[in-house]
Formats: structure tokens, sequence, C-alpha cells
């Protein structure tokens, strides 16, 4: 059981990492985020994201169906709570890519259980040339894209964990030994069970 939260700007990586990574930790799951920006060319819905219009997702607000949301770029972006309760009652690994607004409320609410890694290639400059060499993005896009990076940026300390993805191989290896520690978190209620135990003996 635990949560491992990926954080890093758009084109730093996450996904080739992640998608080398996972199939070597074992039982997890993949948080599957719900957003209200457009589907992008490749992306599929239900699997990449769950893709809603702003009337849904202000409707699930209001429900407090969400473990967390925020916006950014300005659209909206949450982690629905069912599927991650249900996850960790069945003592998986939960993997959240949330940007650092979801980051804090996870930290809060669920702290005991969150490991962290923000992701980020060696310097701006070069996440420039890779979001401007990644065709799929207009050039405004891009921009808000290198402005939020640099917001999120200052939130580093926050994080358990810095990848700096200038060799994937390498970044891979490093998510690895992060995930594996995270599976290795107790909640609280796991060490007060434990401890009641332990005192009895
Ligand atoms: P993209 O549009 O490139 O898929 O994602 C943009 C940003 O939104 C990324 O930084 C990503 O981590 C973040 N993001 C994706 N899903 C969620 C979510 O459910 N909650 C939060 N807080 N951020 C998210």
């Amino acid at each position: 059981m635990g949560i491992l939260v990926i954080s890093g700007p758009s084109g730093a990586g996450k996904s080739s990492i992640i998608e080398r990574a996972t199939p070597r930790l074992g039982d997890i799951y993949f948080s599957i985020s719900t957003t209200t920006r457009p589907q992008r060319e490749g992306e599929i819905d239900g699997v990449h994201y769950n893709f809603v219009d702003k009337k849904s997702f202000e409707h699930d607000i209001k429900e407090g169906n969400f473990l967390e949301y925020a916006r950014v770029h300005d659209n909206y972006y949450g982690t629905s709570i069912k599927p991650v309760k249900e996850a960790l009652a069945q003592g998986k690994l939960v993997i959240f890519d949330i940007d650092v607004q979801g980051h804090g409320f996870v930290r809060n609410r669920l702290g005991d259980l969150t490991t962290s890694v923000f992701i980020t290639p060696p310097t701006l400059a070069e996440l420039k040339d890779r979001l401007q060499s990644r065709s799929t993005d207009s050039s405004a896009v891009v921009s808000k894209r290198i402005e939020n990076a640099i917001f999120e940026i200052e939130a580093l300390n926050e994080y358990d964990f810095l990848i700096i993805n200038d060799d994937l191989d390498k970044a891979v290896e490093q998510f690895v030994t992060i995930g594996q520690a995270a599976k290795l978190k107790y909640s609280n209620d796991e060490i007060s069970a434990f401890l009641k135990q332990w005192n009895n003996l």
C-alpha cells in the first residue's frame, strides 16, 4: 500500500518514465484523472484521462467526488476519490501524475501514505527545446506550459525526491527505486494496529 505522486512540467518525460517503470513495480493502480481540457490526438478517453465538460466537472466538485482538483493552464484537472480508495483497500501502490497544487492536497489528506517525486529536464532551456519540438501544441499553449513550469519548480523543496531527466535509462532506474520504497509505507491506522499487537506480546 502507498501513494506515489509524480509532478513536473509537461515535456519532462514523465510519461516515458512511467510507461517503462510501472511494469516493474508489481501491483499498482495508475490514477486516471478527470479533465476539461481538449483531448489531444492519440489520447483515449478513459485511458489517458476521463474527458468531461466544465458543467460535469463542477457538478463533481459540488458532490465532493474529488480527492483533489486544480486549475492548470485554464482547465480543470481532478482525481476522483472512489477508485483511489478501492485500490488502497486492495493494498496497491497508487500512482498520481498531478501538479504541485494537487501534491499539496494529497500530502495534507494522506501524508502518511505519500511519497513524492518531481521530474524535470536539467535546465529551463532544455525544457523549452523539448516543448517546441513537440508538434502537438500551439505556440500559445507552449508559452503557458513554460510559464507554469517556472511556477511549479518553486515547489521543488516540498517533494521527497528529484529526478533530473537527462538520461532516460537512469531516470527509469531511479523511479523504480523510489516506487519500491513508496510501497513500503504504512498508514497511520496500520501503525496503530501494529503497535497494539506489538505491546500485547
Ligand atoms: P497535461 O495537460 O499535459 O496532460 O497535464 C497538465 C498538468 O496537469 C500536468 O502538470 C499534470 O501533472 C497535471 N494534472 C493532470 N491530472 C491532474 C489531476 O488530477 N490533478 C491535478 N492537480 N493536476 C493534474
